[in-house]
């Protein structure tokens, strides 16, 4: 038995009839840009998140590079970000000529710590990134607390937690902006790019839209440097089928990794833990070891996947190490960047193969 980190044809094949039919709705149709699936995709995922704008983006990477410019974030800024994270996050924020300022993150959670964020605010930051990282939710109240009393925005990358529960509160309903892709092994994956935006704010939402579309709202007349970077017409059909089916999927995945906890029995591992209040997406299943090289190893010889989500946190990346000449340490991340592992996590895994995997990893030391 092979087990992959992700099995996307296990969920085509349930799916088939749907995608195959939405897909080729479109191709009779052929109004392949900025057609009736993107805008009902996009009214649907804003009523999923009870919130009025929805803006469907050509990736996760360009939902928060159009976040960011929608909040005037420009070259000289700092923006506070995670460093364990993956590096599209920190990348908009450099792409702008703007500054990432890395503030180290809890090792329970793998996300920001709010405790250590004032120490990191200037007089030149604007805006704090949280990452929604493996779909679990980052601390938000006190997140949204620094930012109230510093006048910064707050925008939400959720890439990995579409879904995602912090207290009774959505991810990405909570900060000016929520951020999400749709790449294929994302927990709501298209078969291909697609991101979005979700905001409350009208005016942010008609400034996103326009520059999705080379900076014009009115076709050939341009008001502001833009981008070509709209959600696809196909992609935006798939996914309105498995937006039905996400409460499902992302309770699957919560089923699994209860099941890997009461499987995985060894104290060389740290298990996943959920901070109180917060529903987990488990878009990853993440452990932590000292061992971890082991454990890979030895599910490798048992044609297990495992992968090392990141190996490198975003302030030891030679990119950024060149661009600011920053030496700093980030001690708890660096320590997440040696231990973790995540092991396959996918709605459709099944009972059999976690037993293996965790039979595996119980009896690798
Ligand atoms: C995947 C991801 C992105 C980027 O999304 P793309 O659609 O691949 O551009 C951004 N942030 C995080 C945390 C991600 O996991």
């Amino acid at each position: 038995m092979t087990i992959p980190m992700v099995d996307l044809k296990r969920q085509y094949r349930t799916l088939k009839t749907e995608i195959d039919a939405a897909v080729s709705d479109v191709l009779e149709q052929t109004q392949f840009i900025l057609g009736p699936n993107v805008s009902l995709f996009e009214q649907e995922v804003a009523a999923y998140h009870q919130l009025p704008y929805a803006i469907g983006v050509a990736n996760g990477t360009d939902a928060l590079l159009l976040a960011l410019r929608a909040c005037g974030i420009k070259s000289g800024d700092e923006v506070i970000t995670s460093p364990f994270t993956f590096i599209a996050t920190a990348e908009v924020i450099a792409q702008l000529g703007a500054t990432p300022v890395f503030a180290d993150i809890c090792p329970n959670t793998f996300n920001l710590d709010p405790s250590l964020l004032a120490e990191k605010i200037t007089s030149r930051t604007k805006a704090i990134i949280p990452v929604h990282l493996f779909g679990h939710p980052a601390d938000m109240d006190p997140i949204m607390k620094i930012a109230a009393k510093n006048d910064l925005r707050v925008i939400e990358d959720c890439a990995q937690a579409f879904g995602a529960k912090y207290k009774t509160q959505l991810v990405g309903t909570i900060g000016d902006m929520g951020c999400f892709s749709f790449f294929p092994s994302k927990n709501l994956g298209g078969y291909g790019d697609g991101g979005m935006v979700i905001t409350k704010s009208e005016s942010v939402a008609g400034h996103i839209k326009m520059l999705r579309n080379h900076g014009s709202s009115q076709r050939y007349h341009h008001s502001e440097v833009g981008y070509n970077s709209r959600l696809d017409e196909i992609q935006a059909a798939i996914l309105r089928v498995k937006l039905k089916y996400i409460d499902q999927f992302n309770a699957a995945r919560r089923k699994n990794a209860a099941a890997y906890c009461a499987a995985i029995n060894q104290q060389n591992v740290i298990l996943p833990s959920v901070a109180e209040g917060c529903e987990h997406v488990f878009h990853q299943f993440t452990i932590r070891s000292p061992r971890r090289e082991a454990i890979a190893h030895a599910l490798t010889e048992k044609n297990i996947a495992s992968a090392v989500y990141y190996p490198v946190p975003l302030h030891q990346q030679e990119v950024f190490m060149k661009l600011y000449n920053s030496s700093i340490k980030l001690p708890l991340s660096e320590a997440c960047a040696r231990e973790v592992l995540s092991l396959p996590m996918f709605p459709e895994l099944d009972g059999d193969e976690i037993q293996l995997i965790a039979d595996v990893i119980n009896h690798t030391f």
